[in-house]
């Protein structure tokens, strides 16, 4: 696909099996007819989006994905629009979402764990440097393509040049405790979800989950959780560096790609 900037039309695809459904409309797997690249495209609705007041947020993550250029974030080639549709041409990552892989295996070894986190902290540095906060780190949001994993869905993603920010958004099971007692955030709170993660990966279920959503704020703020004891030190040690009430005590992502339990795992088989 060239990065050249240039005018897209449904014409240009043909159009192959339906890939999944999202809240806003379909994605459909398609071919681009000149030059036979492979994408995924995402169909949303007009009125769908502007009956949920979307259209900002949606603007928003065009922006921001569409300049992003790493091997671990999803890219966004192009979109375009006809009458009743927004579509988001969008690179393929075969292997789906990684909450699907997850649910599959219940969870993951400690060596895939390792080589997923390590490639989702890389995506972070990347984000963080354009001053950019994904805000909602979890494995819905994370797709696999042959074992490179590639952050996306940018919805709720914020440009954060200096201020900090007080809206509550994400998904309750990765809130950081700033979030739950509405004070206010920064990028720390990627590194957070980070540590919910590396414990999701590992347990097969978040570490502050319960029936009640009051429950899991209670639990997020009391920084309730238990590691089961399958859990090696090492990425005992790694969730509690983030998993930290004080955001600014929470492990940096430099740190995090040089601990030990990373370290271990670095080339080491998956
Ligand atoms: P979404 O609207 O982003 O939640 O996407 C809905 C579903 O489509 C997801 O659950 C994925 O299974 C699938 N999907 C979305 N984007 C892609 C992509 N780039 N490559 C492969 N599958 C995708």
């Amino acid at each position: 696909m060239s990065n050249e900037p240039r005018i897209w039309t449904l014409q240009d695809f043909e159009i192959g099996k339906a890939l999944g459904k999202g809240k806003f409309g379909h994605v459909y797997l398609a071919r681009e007819k000149r030059t036979h690249y492979i994408v995924a495209l995402k169909m949303l609705s007009k009125r769908q989006l502007l009956e949920s007041r979307m259209e900002r947020q949606l603007r928003r993550e065009i922006e921001i994905q569409s300049h992003l250029k790493h091997p671990n974030i999803l890219r966004l080639f192009g979109y375009f629009w006809d009458e009743k549709r927004i579509y988001l041409i969008l690179e393929y990552a075969p292997n789906g979402e990684l909450f699907n892989e997850l649910r599959i295996e219940r969870k993951f070894s400690e060596p895939k764990s390792a080589n997923y986190i390590e490639q989702v902290i890389n995506a972070l540095m990347c984000l963080h440097e354009n001053n950019i906060i994904h805000r909602d780190i979890k494995p819905e949001n994370l797709l696999n393509s042959c074992g490179v994993i590639k952050i996306s869905d940018f919805g709720w993603s914020v440009h954060a040049p200096t201020t900090r920010r007080k809206t509550l958004c994400g998904t309750l099971d990765y809130l950081p405790p700033e979030m739950v007692c509405r004070e206010e955030y920064d990028e720390f709170i990627d590194h957070w979800a980070l540590g919910v993660l590396t414990y999701e990966f590992l347990v097969g279920e978040p570490p502050f989950e319960s029936r009640e959503p009051r429950e899991t704020y209670r639990r997020i703020e009391g920084l309730q959780y238990n590691v089961p004891s399958h859990i090696s030190e090492e990425a005992r040690d790694f969730i509690s560096k983030l998993l930290k009430r004080n955001p600014y005590e929470r492990m940096s992502l430099e740190e995090a790609l040089e601990h030990p339990w990373l370290v271990k795992h670095r080339n080491s088989m998956v």
